[in-house]
């Protein structure tokens, strides 16, 4: 089996890189990747050498180069990650959100119409349901639930996503689809909440939390996201979405103080700045497709996945130091206007 995994330079995408690297080892795994300022080849710098595992710099946009890619390969399967992820980034400048989120996903279906394929994945976000109210905890996110995206980025995920439906309906491609809640864990871009909270509060610099933190979020550690899409190539039904989501839905304002508690760093660092506009208020996924028919459930307790993930970038500083130097701190001030 080939899998091109796309974005497996990033956050998500490495993770899946390394979960499938260990899990099927008789895979060859190719991961695509235009490393964008949140991609690091660093990151991948254990499995670069190994002989089922080839990495191509490759912007999913590039037609010509994904075609030649393909007729080298001959990929069975496509993963694709690859994105521009950061809402904030999305609401500053939304075209490029546009080209990767939307064109690139057309290009990489294009090639596996062409070329032939046994599945083509999206990996795509709860976000594009919009948001639910606070005051309606019973409200969650179903597959059916219409799509009505707040954010340029969240469109543009959402505009992939009937994309790829068309493309299974008028192609007859093998597409599945899955929109999973907010991950953590290790390799996670620090200007993400929780690893921007964990290198700041270490720093003690101010923990920026917009407006009084009240959104709630759906949190999923990363690795059992990965399992989930490695559930769904195996016995997934073509043509099907899938949310992927924890159960575990927390404040914003919640997860800074235990970041704060873990730290032994006090509140004070906490420092609330002007509400992002058009915020989405909470994020609630219903899991009960995935879990009663493919028996998925996710395995980390978030006291446990928090904790992991804490300890992993008190280990692993050098990583995002060198990820937080030069054009991130330009971004950080333009956007809180401090550094
Ligand atoms: P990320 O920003 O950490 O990584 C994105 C990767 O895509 C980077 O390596 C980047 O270099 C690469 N990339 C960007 N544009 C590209 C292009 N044009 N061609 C090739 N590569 C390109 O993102 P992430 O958090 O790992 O998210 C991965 C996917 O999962 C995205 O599609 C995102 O929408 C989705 N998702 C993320 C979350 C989350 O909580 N992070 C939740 C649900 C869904």
């Amino acid at each position: 089996m080939k899998i091109i995994v796309t974005g497996g330079a990033g956050f998500i995408g490495s993770n899946f890189v390394f979960y499938m690297m260990k899990k099927h080892p008789d895979y060859k795994i190719i991961c695509l990747d235009k490393l964008t300022y949140a991609g690091n080849l660093s990151t991948l710098k254990d499995v670069m050498d190994k002989p089922n595992f080839r990495f191509v710099k490759l912007d999913i946009c590039d037609r010509e180069g994904v075609y030649k890619l393909f007729e080298e390969e001959h990929p069975d399967v496509v993963v694709n990650f690859a994105a521009e992820s950061h809402v904030d980034r999305s609401i500053e400048n939304p075209e490029i959100f546009l080209q990767t989120n939307i064109i690139g996903t057309s290009v990489l279906m294009d090639a596996c119409r062409k070329y032939g394929i046994k599945r083509y994945h999206q990996v795509s976000t709860d976000e594009v349901y919009g948001d639910l109210p606070l005051d309606r905890p019973d409200l969650f996110f179903h597959e059916d639930t219409p799509l009505h995206t707040s954010s340029p980025y969240s469109s543009s995920k959402a505009s992939a996503d009937l994309l790829v439906g068309a493309y299974g309906r008028t192609y007859g491609l093998p597409v599945t689809i899955s929109r999973c809640s907010n991950n953590y864990g290790p390799y996670q871009f620090p200007e993400k909440l929780i690893p921007l909270m964990i290198q700041r509060a270490l720093d003690d610099k101010p923990l920026p939390v917009y407006g009084e933190g009240q959104n709630v979020r759906d949190w999923l550690y990363v690795e059992d996201h990965c399992k989930a899409i490695d559930l769904i190539l195996e016995k997934g039904t073509v043509g099907e979405v899938y949310n992927i989501g924890g159960h575990n839905e927390m404040h914003n304002i919640d997860i800074v103080k235990l970041i704060c508690d873990y730290l032994d760093k006090p509140y004070s660092l906490i420092e609330h700045v002007t509400d992002r506009k058009g915020h989405d208020q909470r994020y609630a996924i219903d899991p009960t497709k995935i879990h009663d028919e493919l028996g998925w459930l996710p395995e980390t307790m978030f006291k446990d996945g928090i904790k992991k993930t804490i300890q992993w970038y008190l280990d692993n500083k050098e990583w995002w130091e060198n990820i937080i130097s030069g054009d991130y701190q330009n971004y950080y001030q333009e956007m809180y206007g401090k550094k």
